[in-house]
């Protein structure tokens, strides 16, 4: 595949009787990213995933990859491959069964398949395992299983619907390390979709959040992070406090608003009048005596305090109404403290859109 073989979904849009489940949904992926499809459950995540493997056919928009409208063509004329939910393993087929199934359906001699196979395998970790049965693999070796039968066919795009959904805490994680790792040494396009916001920061090179078919914000994870576009997306990705305002004054690019923690100026434009939301995440939010370039958000009464290892949890209220949250240095804040000073760190505070 050259380098133009990117994925671009134009449009892209899927409606059922009464609802839309994917919105005029439009996106262009380079070729080797790992995109993850984040959003809550409802939002249109499997939908795309089974419009992009040819499983559900569009009501509207189309799909390319490298240039090419692959929109109605069946799955197996597409450069794609998909792990799903539940693995749709075959329980009466062997491991090695199971992964050479596509490779045989498409007639390669049983040496090449054999081949193939074991790369496969020994690609997810599992390699020898190829003759046992599959009623004796664990959850995470089915993972693994599915992974490697989708794998084997080479796929340019390989799709995963919450392909780690039913593994427990530390599995996941595991698993999150190395289907990085595989996507990384293959080179290949992922698109992976979950509700695990974690899950979704630890691997992906783009991040797409997902609200009722629609795409609310996306890109790289500290972009998204850190500079939230939208109401969902502050809330959905991590925390924030979010402070309602009322701009005072505009210009150069900076506006003033006024805040139940004061005056605060903010990045962005918007006449004066306007009604904004500004966001702010907990790590740039600091309690004790301020240092330069920081501003003032007020007095916090201090209502709850959290230990959680290498910082506290800090959630209170300042002399204004506003709520904020916090997590600080463990040091920054002595013990029984009632009341403290708040401050945000300059670029900090985020306008949002909505
Ligand atoms: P997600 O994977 O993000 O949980 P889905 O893509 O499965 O979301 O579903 C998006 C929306 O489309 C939901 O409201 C769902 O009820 C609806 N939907 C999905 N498949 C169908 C279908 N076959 N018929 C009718 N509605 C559907
Ligand atoms: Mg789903």
């Amino acid at each position: 595949m050259s380098a133009a073989a990117e994925l671009a979904l134009e449009g892209l849009t899927k409606r059922y009787e009464g609802a839309v489940a994917v919105d005029a949904v439009s996106l262009t992926v380079p070729r080797g990213s790992y995109v993850v499809l984040l959003g809550p459950s409802g939002s249109g995540k499997t939908t795309v995933l089974n419009m992009l493997g040819g499983f559900t056919l569009p009501t509207a928009g189309c799909i390319r990859v490298g240039g090419a409208d692959i929109t109605t063509a069946p799955p197996a004329k597409r450069p794609t491959a998909t792990v799903f939910q539940d693995y749709a393993l075959f329980p009466h087929l062997t491991v090695a069964g199971n992964v050479g199934f596509g490779l045989s359906v498409r007639g390669m001699g049983r040496g090449e398949i054999a081949r193939h196979v074991a790369a496969a395998l020994a690609l997810v970790g599992l390699a020898g395992y190829g003759p046992r049965g599959i009623a004796q693999a664990s959850g995470g070796q089915r993972q693994r299983i599915a992974l490697a039968r989708a794998l084997v066919t080479e796929p340019a795009i390989l799709l995963l619907d919450e392909p780690l959904g039913a593994l427990d805490l530390s599995l996941r994680r595991q698993m999150q390390d190395e289907l990085r790792r595989i996507q990384r040494t293959e080179g290949r396009t992922f698109v992976h979709v979950t509700h695990d916001q974690e899950e979704a920061m630890a691997i992906a090179d783009l991040i797409v959040i997902m609200n009722a078919g629609r795409i609310e914000d996306m890109g790289p994870p500290a972009r998204l992070y850190e500079r939230p576009r939208t109401r969902f997306a502050a809330r959905f990705l991590g925390e924030s406090s979010l402070l309602e305002g009322t701009v005072a004054a505009a210009g150069a690019g900076r506006i003033a608003v006024d805040t139940p923690c004061g005056r605060l100026e903010v990045e962005g434009e918007r006449a004066p009048g306007s009604s904004v939301t500004l966001a702010l995440r907990p790590e740039a939010v600091r309690v004790g005596a301020g240092r330069p370039g920081e501003l003032a958000l007020g007095e916090l009464a201090v209502e709850e305090v959290v230990f959680q290892g290498g910082f506290v949890r800090v959630t209170g209220t300042v002399a204004g109404g506003g709520r904020l949250l916090a997590k600080v240095d463990p040091q920054s804040l002595p013990a029984g403290v009632a009341r403290v000073p708040a401050t945000v760190r300059a670029g900090g505070l985020v306008l949002l859109e909505d």
